[in-house]
């Protein structure tokens, strides 16, 4: 069952919160052995959670969320677990508060199952820079689930969790959702409170929601909007995302974005694309191509700018306010050392690049061009929506890669997010929809693409995929290890 069911049968008092956390919890201990998906559960904290979600309904109550399983990545505070971003230099920190997307979700009913796997500090593309091992696609054994939020895209795929959140500062969101196959929304920027978050790029990232279908996402990510006086940039928006999604798309005005993969695009994205457009023709939306004209230059400036804010943001952990700190005598500097040895690789590598990109006499060269680019580019997308209400473009240039495939390169790695990292230069809301599968050797892959409104139009998106989702295009599933279909 998904999120609206769930509520709405713990509503009715024909199911209790109680049974759907028993059976979620089940279905954890059977699965998470093998997907690696959470990194803590919190059967304790969820069983009590739902006791008193059965109590409030059975006094009458009704909540948006009545006793909804949710999933939450590791790097978004939930009072009272364990938050490690992923590395082991925050192993031991326990989160003092609830961020306020939690807070919010909690006092609609939700209950947090527990937390879930991510790069460390979010930087990735696949899990695999986890210091606690990569989580798997439950597509397929040998494939990465995307990252960085991919333990959450898995545990919803699984059907580990109803909904989850993550967070996308470059796609972290919708690059594990295309990889598992189901719903993930990046909002626009400031939708959403980063409260509670912890920071790996500020002025790209939003906390972003997975879910398998439509109205579940809607239901969720309704839950928990509206300005946070502790999150400076968040703003109220006048839509109601439920009422989107039941007004159809007839005269919209459909732009597919050229040139955005360069190259590199697999045909069965290719083919996604091009049903998806039929689909939404047959529906009365116009399709045209849209050009971005600097498009190409976003990965580079995505980099940069990312990299010199996480340097900046990460010089917070020195061991002395967060994560385990055994007492210690002797020299400050060896112990520095020490607490900063914990990173891996790829964080140390984007300390080290950031600090340079910032540092006197390269700045402008670097930090600089790129800051001044993104001004363009957000130019660019706002003539591009003159012309067109809402754009379409793949979500990954590819299928799923295997494991391991990407990991000696840093830059391949990278380019995986070439697609993604455009709509977060610009703070616009993108939306990935399943789009259909893709088959090699016997093996089932899911297919997505992505959908991206103006800044401040998230209804739009959510318009355009339940229609998809009306019309059997878009459509997410449980999936069982390995890629069979429930
Ligand atoms: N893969 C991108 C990066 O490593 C995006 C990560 C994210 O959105 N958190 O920066």
């Amino acid at each position: 069952m998904g999120a609206s069911r769930i509520a709405s049968a713990v509503n009715a008092g024909e199911l209790s919160a109680k049974e759907i956390v028993a059976a979620y919890l089940e279905r954890i201990a059977e699965l998470n052995g093998k997907l690696n998906a959470y990194l803590h559960v919190d059967s304790t904290g969820a069983k009590k959670a739902a006791s008193t979600v059965d109590d409030s309904v059975s006094r009458g109550e009704k909540l948006r969320l009545a006793g909804v399983p949710v999933a939450v990545k590791d790097v978004i505070s939930v009072r009272g677990l364990p938050i490690t971003c992923g590395s082991r230099v925050l192993r031991g920190y326990v989160a003092p508060y609830d961020a306020t997307v939690v807070d919010r979700l909690k006092r609609a009913g939700a209950i947090v199952l527990g937390t879930t796997n991510t790069d460390e500090f979010a930087m990735g593309s696949s899990t695999e820079n986890s210091a606690y091992g990569a989580s798997r696609n439950p597509w397929a054994e040998d494939r990465v689930p995307g990252g960085s939020s991919g333990g959450s895209a898995v545990a919803v795929s699984s059907g580990m969790a109803a909904a989850a959140l993550g967070t996308d500062t470059g796609g972290s969101v919708r690059l594990p959702a295309c990889f598992t196959g189901v719903f993930g929304l990046k909002p626009s920027y400031g939708a959403l409170s980063r409260y509670g978050l912890v920071s790996y790029a500020n002025s790209l990232e939003q906390v972003g929601v997975f879910a398998r279908s439509v109205e579940d996402l809607a239901l969720v990510y309704s839950s928990m909007l509206g300005a946070d006086p502790r999150d400076g940039t968040t703003t109220n928006f006048s839509w109601n995302i439920r009422d989107a999604v039941t007004k159809g798309v007839e005269g919209l005005r459909l732009g597919v974005v050229v040139g955005i993969s360069g190259e590199g695009i697999h045909e069965a994205v290719s083919s996604a694309l091009s049903t998806t457009c039929k689909e939404l023709e047959r529906n009365g939306v116009s399709v045209g191509e849209a050009s971005i004209e600097h498009i190409g230059y976003s990965l580079e400036a995505y980099y940069l700018i990312a990299m010199s804010e996480a340097s900046s943001n990460l010089a917070r952990f020195d061991g002395v306010r967060y994560g385990e700190h055994p007492a210690f005598e002797g020299d400050w500097n060896e112990e520095y050392s020490r607490v900063r040895s914990l990173f891996g690789l790829e964080v140390k590598r984007r300390i080290i690049l950031g600090a340079f990109a910032l540092s006197a006499g390269y700045q402008e060269m670097y930090y600089g061009r790129a800051s001044r680019f993104r001004t363009m580019l957000i130019h660019e997308f706002r003539e591009a929506f003159k012309q067109f209400d809402v754009l379409l473009a793949p979500t990954s240039p590819t299928p799923p890669f295997r494991f391991g495939e990407k990991t000696q390169d840093p830059l391949t790695m990278y380019l995986s997010d070439v697609d993604t990292v455009p709509v977060n230069l610009a703070g616009l809301p993108a939306l990935n929809v399943p789009a259909g599968t893709f088959t090699t050797n016997g093996t089932t892959l899911p297919i997505g693409v992505q959908l991206i409104a103006p800044y401040g139009r998230d209804d739009l998106l959510f318009r355009v995929a339940s229609q998809l989702e009306r019309s059997g295009v878009s459509f997410a599933r449980v999936v069982e290890p390995w890629g069979r279909i429930v």
